[in-house]
């Protein structure tokens, strides 16, 4: 049997959840006030996922990076593939928001998050 001690950051409550897990493998949730702390812990424990934000360069824009994340949570041990992808790209702007970056990597799309305007180059 082994413990965790968790954080549920859905809700500003941020309950302190203590999840046992059983020798066969069933876990004991304590310290939710709701189901959705249940919920969050159970995922956190079995699949952990983030999102990811990380920049990707542009050339001929106003700005010579633009910030992007994904647009759902990715299991987290695909945090490097994800950071390694964005890191290898090169954009030509115009960039505008919410415009697929990378498409489905670990079950998400990478998009940007912000605009960026074409500059005339010489
Ligand atoms: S367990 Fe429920 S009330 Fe507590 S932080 Fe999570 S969502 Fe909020």
């Amino acid at each position: 049997m082994s413990e965790r001690e968790l954080t549920c950051i859905i809700c500003p409550a941020s309950c302190t959840l203590k999840v046992r897990i059983e020798p066969g493998g069933s876990l004991k949730i304590d310290g939710a006030l709701c189901p959705r702390g249940v919920e969050y812990a159970k995922q956190e424990v079995i699949d952990p996922r983030r999102i990811v934000m990380s920049v990707v360069k542009v050339v001929d824009g106003d700005l010579p990076t633009v910030s992007v994340k994904t647009n759902k949570p990715v299991p987290k041990k695909c945090i490097q593939e994800v950071m390694k992808a964005t890191a290898s790209i090169e954009l030509k702007a115009p960039v505008e928001i919410g415009q697929v970056i990378i498409k489905d990597i670990c079950g998400a799309d990478v998009v940007a998050t912000r605009r960026v305007k074409k500059v005339n180059s010489m």
